[in-house]
């Protein structure tokens, strides 16, 4: 298999990259919103709908068994991926969203009662709060909610103060979309499990950048979407600890979680499947197994080394721009970067910059509340992957400066 030690050679991999949007190239940084696809992923898909595809644990011929074992050694390379100790811990979804409504729903059914508290932070993502918002009104738990510092961090005297017995569920994201703050989460965990909390860790814009291991994380839940990581869409992962799997109620009801049915009484299934109700997206799976391969092949020193660079060379490049003002400056950031320039909206300078081939996020993000805690109405956000250049950084920057000029 070909080296992918040179940028061009990554590029290579990726067909999108050469696409031109408004008669010039194609600068993508978009990236946390989704990364592109290498050609692993799109053929790993491709091949699968032209000589394999079956449904998988149904049946007893050929295609049927060979889907399922592609299927299953999807499984096996997420457990890797992740560390997890057992395939029991991992749940193929749909996405993150997927993977906390899932841990949400399963929670508001009997586990989390009156007198309980589930803490997250100001800086999550939509996906974050919101089912852990119905999940307390469903079941009388009460929402903690913990403070962002100004520069964008967890406030850490915060999160203690408010962290006691009755917190049965912490979750906190990783990385931030909104702000890139690389957030210390083994700390955190260490902290909510000595008071007898689960920890769920959004991992949705961590794994695209950051080895993870959940067994050194030491959490309960860590959720993933396969299409942030160059992976299809339609594809994640929710890993669970197998203790707490078992201990806690199935989400989605129908064929595949069940062991035995009787209008009477329902048994479930063993793990995973007790939480993989219906036909599963098999080929996204493949793909997100794809994906994964894919990122050891680059190995994750190179990734963070590439990123790391072009997240500096922009923020160096960027604050040439008078009236410029960063949002998140925490000292550990990955992937992305937000800010704001003085006398100009976002949406406005993203229109005009898209014009010239360059896609960036301009917007809320999906963290209002955290909008909202900074009392600004979004951001442009312009976020990275390894396919990344300084060229392209520098053609960003450029159509930057020609948006602020037109705007002012
Ligand atoms: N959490 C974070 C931090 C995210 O950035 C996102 C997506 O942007 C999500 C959760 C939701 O991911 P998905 O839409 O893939 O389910």
């Amino acid at each position: 298999m070909e080296m992918l030690s040179t940028t061009s050679a990554i590029r290579d991999e990726f067909p999108i990259l050469e696409e031109e949007v408004n008669k010039h190239k194609l600068v993508y940084l978009d990236n946390a919103a989704s990364s592109q696809k290498p050609k692993v992923v799109i053929d790993a898909m491709s091949s699968y709908y032209v000589h394999h595809h079956s449904n998988v644990h149904r049946g007893i011929h050929h295609l049927s068994q060979v889907a399922t074992d592609m299927f299953e050694g999807a499984r096996e390379e997420m457990r890797s991926f992740l560390n997890a100790a057992s395939t029991k811990e991992i749940i193929f979804t749909s996405g993150t969203t997927e993977g906390i409504n899932l841990v949400a729903t399963s929670l508001s059914r009997g586990v989390l009662k009156a007198g309980d508290e589930i803490m997250i932070t100001e800086m999550e993502h939509h996906s974050n709060i919101v089912p852990w918002q119905m999940a307390a009104t469903y079941s009388g738990a009460k929402l903690v909610v913990v403070n962002v510092t100004p520069d964008g961090q967890i406030d850490m005297e915060d999160f203690h103060s408010k962290l006691s017995t009755k917190t049965k569920l912490l979750s906190v994201v990783h990385v931030s979309n909104a702000l890139g703050t690389v957030n210390p989460v083994k700390e955190i965990t260490a902290a909510a499990k000595a008071v007898g909390a689960w920890v769920l860790i959004d991992g949705a814009q961590s794994a695209p950048h950051i080895q993870i291991d959940v067994q050194d994380l030491n959490c309960d839940f860590f959720t993933l979407s396969g299409h942030k990581m160059y992976g299809p869409t339609g594809s994640g992962v929710l890993y669970g600890r197998e203790d707490v799997l078992n201990e806690i109620p199935p989400y989605k009801g129908g064929g595949e979680m069940i062991e035995t049915v009787t209008f009477e009484k329902t048994t479930y299934n063993e793990l995973p499947f007790k939480f993989e109700a219906g036909t599963p997206d098999i080929a996204a799976a493949l793909g997100l197994a794809e994906a994964s391969r894919f990122i050891k092949r680059l190995g994750y020193d190179q990734i963070a080394q590439t990123e790391a660079e072009l997240m500096s060379y922009a923020t160096e490049k960027l604050g040439e721009i008078e009236g410029i003002q960063f949002i998140g400056t925490a000292p550990k950031k990955s992937g992305a970067i937000s800010f704001l320039i003085e006398g100009t909206h976002p949406s406005d300078v993203g229109t005009i910059i898209d014009k010239l081939g360059v896609a960036v996020r301009t917007g809320h993000h999906c963290t209002q509340p955290l909008m909202a805690k900074f009392g600004i109405p979004g951001t442009i956000r312009a976020s990275f992957a390894v396919y990344n250049t300084k060229e392209e950084v520098d053609t960003f920057v450029t159509a930057v400066k020609r948006a602020v000029k037109m705007l002012k």
